[in-house]
């Protein structure tokens, strides 16, 4: 089957030499912009392309506000302190994430608690988060309190991994019940939908990255949704130094953040926006190709849930077990295939080993199998 791989993959991507796991692809106005860009010499803090930015993602999302950010793990930090995380707080998530949703935990001085994921979505599981919640917490007066460390759990952030929704709506209402701040990490899943609502929609604020592998990129960047007006205004002020408005006065009413988005990413990624929609069509189209081979293979290819509409922003299967995950990423990278394995489990990691962390018996099997293939738009 390896090498049959091999073969179809350059098919695919009708090369003999070696293919990358996800390369941007730029064809539409991103020159155009950036020189338009450079030409008004606002390449910096302040300039159009921000704004039609902001606009031009809530209008996609559908959320009535949207913060440029200069990248997603800032947003997530940002998102964290505007949900009232304090020092010495909880927060919730996945051990099957990227390190940045746990660093933005602990910049707040926070402690990280693993919860398991489905096996289906990889995404939290709303029935681990619900047990675990169940078992160990209690809300008094308003606050949710975890019973075992007596800390308060302020939020919880669920991420759709790899673009797959994640069953958020019931994560949402379990959030709900337990007085919870809901904090998406959408970093990966921009043009992924659950019941017909974008994700990054279903808590108080959702986070999009544009790094230079998601599915368009900024360069770097990133963007904070919300319906809440004052929370959006806050992000705003936070993320922009603090500084109070004034025609020439510099005046700061509080310790904020240099995480603006430069105006030079905005007009990249503005360019990038408009072929969104045709870089879901082929990710999709993609998905369905490997779809078929795999299943002719008898391998595990993931695909979205019922009431989902996945991008398919990184490819992914399910190997037997980890031998053959290992045997699979060395025959492919050996022969110029990238392929890659899912994260290394956070509480595996020094800096969280020492986090509450409840039965993870679905992120240590997809810990084990899963593996992304190359996932360029052609
Ligand atoms: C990419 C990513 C981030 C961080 O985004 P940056 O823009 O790279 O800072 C956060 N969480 C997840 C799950 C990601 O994949």
């Amino acid at each position: 089957m390896f090498t049959n791989f091999l073969e179809f993959v350059r098919e695919i991507y009708q090369t003999e030499g070696s293919v990358p796991l996800h390369e941007p692809k730029f064809i539409g106005n991103e020159k155009v912009y950036l020189n338009e860009c450079i030409d008004s010499t606002f390449v910096s803090s302040v300039g159009k392309f921000v704004d039609l930015l902001e606009e031009k993602i809530s209008d996609y999302t559908g959320s009535k506000y949207a913060i440029a950010i200069c990248n997603g793990t800032s947003a997530l930090h940002t998102s964290l302190l505007l949900a009232n995380v304090n020092p010495g707080d909880e927060v919730i998530t996945q051990p099957l994430t990227f390190v940045a949703t746990c660093s933005a935990i602990v910049y707040c001085n926070a402690k990280p608690v693993f919860v398991d994921v489905d096996r289906d979505t990889m995404g939290l599981s709303p029935k681990g988060l619900k047990s675990f919640l169940e078992k160990n917490a209690e809300v008094k007066s308003g606050k949710c309190v975890n019973k075992i460390s007596g800390n308060i759990i302020k939020a919880c952030i669920p991420m759709h991994t790899f673009g797959h929704p994640c069953r958020i709506d019931e994560i949402a209402s379990i959030c709900q019940e337990y007085s919870i701040e809901l904090v998406e990490d959408a970093a990966e899943s921009l043009g992924s939908f659950y019941n017909n609502q974008h994700t990054g929609r279903f808590g108080k604020f959702g986070v999009l990255s544009f790094n230079g592998n998601k599915i368009v990129t900024a360069g770097g960047g990133g963007c904070i949704i919300t319906d809440d007006e004052n929370m959006a205004r806050k992000a705003k002020h936070l993320t922009t130094t603090a500084k109070v408005p004034h025609p020439w006065e510099y005046s700061h009413d509080m310790i904020g953040f240099n995480y603006r988005m430069p105006n030079i990413n905005a007009a990249l990624i503005l360019a990038q926006l408009e072929n969104l929609d045709k870089f879901l069509l082929e990710k999709r189209k993609l998905a369905e190709i490997y779809k078929n081979f795999f299943s002719e293979n008898d391998i595990q290819f993931v695909e979205e849930i019922k009431n989902s509409k996945s991008n398919y922003w990184l490819q992914t299967i399910i190997l037997e077990n980890r031998e053959e995950r290992d045997k699979f990423l060395q025959v492919t990278n050996e022969n110029g295939i990238m392929t890659r394995p899912i994260w290394k489990l956070m509480n595996k990691l020094d800096m969280f080993k020492e986090c509450q962390a409840e039965s993870l018996i679905n992120s240590e099997w997809l810990e084990d199998r899963v593996v992304n293939i190359p996932s360029s738009v052609r």
